[in-house]
């Protein structure tokens, strides 16, 4: 995917956990997950047990990585991380799995990325805290069960439909995590600049908020590249003039679509007469892959009701011809 400043990918910022919260009490939004979480943590802690295997389900940068975190150090068990695409061989996941203490947490992101025969491995491990192992090769081969310690998987998926079946029935608690409130988000920013001490005053808070395509991560960017021009601009402080001005020239604009947002709604709209078109034939005119484009791109559009997902394909809505400032065509049915 091309470089945006919103793209709630991880890069090298994120790395940089200052802005992490660090418990289910300072993590804000997500009320719901976080008070089941909370049961099942106490429920969990009191009878001595391993927690049931977790999985977070949300597009990225809404604090899958973060809460699983917040989950380890709440149970006061180790926190092990992979991600799907780094276990390469069924040998990987067994030193990972053998290295777990009781009850320690294995957090493996984009778990829709595992291949599946690691994944076959996973199965047992999960459900009977056993490794079913094949040694050496041809007639000498034999199968070993190793035991393991009873342990916390946590995962996290983008896509809840491209996992199969039989792992998806393997975790006792789903978990979905949904766009934050630009009330959330607002926080989350008074947070952070709070954390990097940044005066920052109340309507420059909202209008980053705003802007932040409901995302925490894009949240924490935003506000970064804005204390940077701010610094830079004025006398550091953080009014609302000075974000719009600042986001105004990263492209962001009031609703906090970035400049790829636009291009895909505004190819929908004048090639496509506002569709509707097929996922394949947005991805070929935009030269970004299809996965991204589903990942990343359309869940916001499609939560600011900007497109629909139809059998046929995507459609505009009138909002989005309005967010475009064209007129929308007279026979539009959404
Ligand atoms: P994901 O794993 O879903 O892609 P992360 O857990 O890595 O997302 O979160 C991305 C960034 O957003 C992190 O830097 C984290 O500090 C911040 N973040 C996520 N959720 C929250 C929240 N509820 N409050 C404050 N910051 C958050």
């Amino acid at each position: 995917l091309s470089p945006r400043l919103i793209s709630p990918d991880k890069r090298g910022e994120d790395v940089d956990t200052t802005l992490r919260p660090q418990s289910l009490d300072e993590f804000v939004g997500q009320a719901a997950a976080r008070a089941n979480l909370k049961v099942f943590i106490e429920a969990a802690k009191g009878r001595g047990e391993a927690l049931d295997h977790v999985l977070f389900v949300g597009p990225p940068g809404l604090g899958k990585t973060t809460l699983a975190q917040i989950m380890a150090r709440e149970l006061g068990v180790n926190f092990r991380s992979t991600s799907g695409p780094v276990i390469a061989k069924a040998g990987d996941l067994a030193a990972l799995l053998t290295n777990l203490e009781e009850r320690d947490v294995l957090f493996i992101d984009e778990i829709h990325r595992l291949n599946p025969a690691v994944e076959e491995i996973l199965y047992p491990a999960m459900e009977d805290y056993q490794l079913d192992l094949i040694i050496g090769e041809g007639p000498a081969a034999r199968s070993v069960k190793i035991d393991l310690a009873k342990f916390t998987l946590v995962a996290a998926t983008t896509r809840l439909g491209l996992l199969t079946n039989p792992l998806r029935d393997r975790f006792g608690i789903p978990v979905r995590l949904n766009f934050y409130s630009v009330d959330e988000l607002e926080q989350i920013v008074r947070r952070g600049a709070r954390i990097l001490g940044m005066p920052l005053g109340d309507d420059g808070a909202l209008e980053i908020a705003r802007r932040a395509r409901g995302t925490p991560r894009i949240a924490g960017r935003l506000l970064r590249r804005v204390r940077d021009f701010a610094a830079v601009a004025g006398d550091g402080h953080v009014n609302r003039q000075i974000a719009d001005e600042a986001l105004s020239r990263l492209e962001v604009d009031a609703l906090g679509l970035d400049s790829l947002d636009r291009r895909y709604l505004s190819m929908i709209a004048m090639n496509f007469g506002g569709g509707p078109v097929g996922i394949e034939t947005i991805a070929a005119g935009l030269s970004e892959p299809r996965d991204a484009i589903e990942d990343i791109i359309e869940p916001y559009l499609i939560q600011q009701g900007f497109i629909q997902r139809t059998p046929r394909g995507r459609v505009l809505t009138a909002s989005a011809w309005k967010h475009l400032g064209l007129e929308a065509p007279r026979d539009l049915a959404v």
